[in-house]
Parts: structure tokens; sequence; C-alpha cells
């Protein structure tokens, strides 16, 4: 499984895969060799990797992306995208709705929200449940702004082990965090808002 992956390293000061790194994951080299299911949170400022996603799916037949359809219709002006448009799992949700897909195994319920101080832009956070384990990606939405659609999903019934954070409140959160170890549902719920973080 990749999450918001395939990114080159050369844009401004983020973090991205280097050249070697990106080709062995497009050319399913080991231990890359297994992918079959890519999370894409939302289209941002920086250009989303449409070539490089498209040539793994080009490459890798049994590799399915979830992503919503601003990410597709970015996809759309690629050449070749007639080719690979059938591995494509478009999420048409709206804001606040919430959908349950699975691909071999792996289950994940997608959380329509908004990017962070962005509206018009949609994020889809991941609850993904693998393994025995669940985990939350979040992608760039932040709890205070998304809290009414946070809340219209099961968490309750939904215990989560892993939470992956936008970074500008991880370190918010491992302080809150770090004084409430032995309790994990206390500890998620201190995170759902930044006002309460604080
Ligand atoms: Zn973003």
């Amino acid at each position: 499984m990749l999450i918001d992956a395939l990114f080159e390293p050369n844009f401004a000061t983020e973090v991205g895969l280097r050249p070697e790194i990106l080709k062995a994951i497009i050319e399913a080299q080991k231990p890359f060799n297994e992918i079959d299911l890519i999370l894409v949170t939302h289209k941002d400022d920086r250009p989303f990797p449409c070539g490089e996603c498209a040539r793994l799916l080009a490459e890798q037949s049994q590799v399915s992306p979830r992503c919503s359809t601003q990410v597709v219709d970015l996809m759309r002006s690629i050449d070749g995208f007639t080719k690979i448009e059938h591995q494509i799992y478009e999420i048409k949700l709206k804001a606040g709705a919430h959908e349950q897909v699975s691909h071999n195994g792996v289950t994940v319920d997608v959380l329509c929200l908004y990017h962070e101080h962005r509206p018009q832009t949609i994020n889809l956070a991941f609850v993904v449940e693998v393994g025995g384990a669940r985990f939350v990606h979040m992608g760039d939405a932040f709890f205070a702004e998304s809290e009414s659609h946070l809340r219209s999903y099961p968490f309750e019934q939904a215990h989560i082990d892993l939470l992956f954070l936008i970074n500008t409140i991880v370190m918010a959160v491992l302080q809150r965090l770090s004084q409430n170890e032995s309790n994990r549902s206390t500890s998620w719920q201190c995170t759902w808002t930044r006002e309460r973080i604080h």
C-alpha cells in the first residue's frame, strides 16, 4: 500500500523519493513488488505526480488507486489515461460522507473532508484496517475544520491504533499523547480538535 507517495525530491524543501527508489516502486522491484493499493488524500499546490502514478499503473495492472474526483480529473490530461482508467477507483463523496472500500483483504473507510484552510480542495482521510490493526491517515485535513464531519464517523466503534496527522499539529498532539500514554482512547479524544490539544 502506498499513501500519498511517488513525489520526486526536487520540490522545494519537501521530502520526496530518491529517483532510484521512485524507479524501483514504479517497476515493482523488490521490496516494492507487492503493491496493489494506492491511497491519495488530495491534490495540492504542488503538482500531483500524475505521470509517475500513470507509469506505475501501466507497469502494474494489479495496482488500484483510490482518489477523489479532483485527482482523477487531474489525471485525465495524461497521455494514455484511457488505458489505465479502469484501474482507478474514483471516490465521489461529498464532504462529511464516508464510504467503505476493500481491496485484497484491506478494508478502508474513506472519509471526505476539506484540506486545511482550503475548503475548495477535497481531502480524503483513510481509516485502514489491515492485519488486525487500524490506522487513520488524515492527509492535510485539520481536526478543528473537520470536526463536524469527523463526528459523523463512528470512531467509538472503531478503535484506532495509529494516527497520521499533518505535521503542523503533530508536535502538539505528541505532547498531549505523552501525558496519556496508558489510555489510548483518551489520547484519541485529545487529538479531536486543535483547541483541545492546546
Ligand atoms: Zn495539501
